[in-house]
């Protein structure tokens, strides 16, 4: 906690959009009062919406957005590459001062920022939403999401908040040491309670979307826990050994039995049924492992391609900003730079 984020904080709030257009308007319009009323405190907001890809307008919607106010930056991707990968490239674009990331769809109340900037000025670093209520989401999503935050915090040693999303803000030196986790499976909860450093929740209600629908139906869901919990434990593995262990030791007790009773009793050729069993039960178990290995094993693969995260289609600085060169880091030093920069990087 070693900046003073007191005087002239800069925050740039980052949305990433997947076909959002009929959302964006209506939640540019809360931000923008949000900031506009901030101001007086001293923090300069700007805003970054990114494009994950849409094919619904929502490009269209954001330059009609950033025509209309100067602290508007666009990024817009090559194809769509996922909310996280969207993030990151936001996130990638920011040069100074905190960032505030924020759902699209107006379920992340923007009205929050305040209590949010409020704890970073107390000096956290990673000041995240916490979820007491949330609308519009059926029990089923609700009863999933519950079990999957006790599960991950059974198998990772990495903690992670309870029933907290991407709604969240990062400090200059918290963003600074997440851009330094370049790794393609990218589990931005994991990865945000990776970098540690001090932390506060805020309790909210999640709202129902504003309009359109969720972009997570439960496939989509299913996978992303099974990427939560691959990129954060190793417990599955460790799993299959033991399972293993078991198997293997029952096997062998049934071994020493099926021997002892023919050598005592001899053997009528019987047994089809139980060898069927024996067989069908080992071949599940040793495919099961084998599945287990290779959800790892592809993942290793995926990252040693290195591939880039995501590409760039189109970059438009706010013209607010483009006055203080967004892109030279060694450029001319801003007297409110400095003051929020102090911990940054080191
Ligand atoms: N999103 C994105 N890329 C995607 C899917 C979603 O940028 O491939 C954005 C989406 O526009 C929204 C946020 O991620 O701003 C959360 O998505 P959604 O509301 O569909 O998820 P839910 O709130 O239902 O978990
Ligand atoms: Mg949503």
């Amino acid at each position: 906690m070693n900046q003073d984020p007191s005087r002239n904080a800069r925050l740039t709030v980052v949305v990433a959009a997947f076909d959002e257009a009929d959302v964006l308007p209506t939640l540019h319009a809360r931000i923008a009062s949000t900031l506009d009323a901030m101001l007086d405190d001293g923090v300069e907001g700007r805003v970054l919406y990114v494009d994950d890809g849409s094919d619904d307008g929502t490009w269209q919607a954001m330059q009609a957005i950033a025509s209309g106010d100067v602290r508007v930056a666009l990024l817009r991707l090559s194809r769509n590459f996922g909310k996280e990968a969207a993030l990151t490239a936001g996130l990638d674009r920011i040069e100074d001062g905190a960032a505030m990331i924020l759902d699209a769809d107006g379920q992340d109340p923007p009205e929050l920022i305040p209590q949010f900037v409020a704890k970073w000025r107390e000096g956290y670093d990673d000041v995240h939403g916490t979820r007491t209520v949330r609308e519009g989401e059926g029990w089923l999503k609700r009863a999933t999401a519950h079990a999957f935050y006790r599960v991950m915090r059974y198998l990772s040693k990495t903690p992670i908040p309870t029933d907290t999303g991407d709604f969240r803000l990062l400090s200059p030196r918290a963003l600074t040491a997440l851009r330094q986790l370049r790794e393609r499976h990218r589990f931005m909860k994991g990865l945000f309670g990776w970098i540690g450093f001090e932390q506060a929740s805020i309790p909210y209600e999640r709202e129902a979307r504003l309009g359109g629908s969720s972009k997570f139906n439960f496939w989509r869901l299913w996978n992303f826990a099974l990427e939560g919990i691959t990129s954060f434990s190793t417990a599955p593995l460790r799993l299959a050994t033991y399972l293993g262990v078991l198997t293997a030791l029952l096997a062998f007790a049934y071994a020493v039995w099926i021997v002892a009773k023919a050598l005592l009793w001899g053997d009528a050729v019987a047994g089809w049924p139980t060898m069927m069993a024996v067989i069908l039960f080992l071949g599940g178990v040793q495919l099961v492992a084998l599945g287990l290995i290779g959800e790892y094993l592809g993942r290793l693969y995926e990252e040693s391609k290195q591939r880039p995260l995501y590409l760039v289609d189109s970059w438009r600085p706010a013209p607010g900003v483009s006055s203080q060169q967004v892109h030279s880091t060694q450029g001319e030093a801003h007297a409110h730079r400095a003051a929020i920069a102090g911990g940054e990087g080191t």
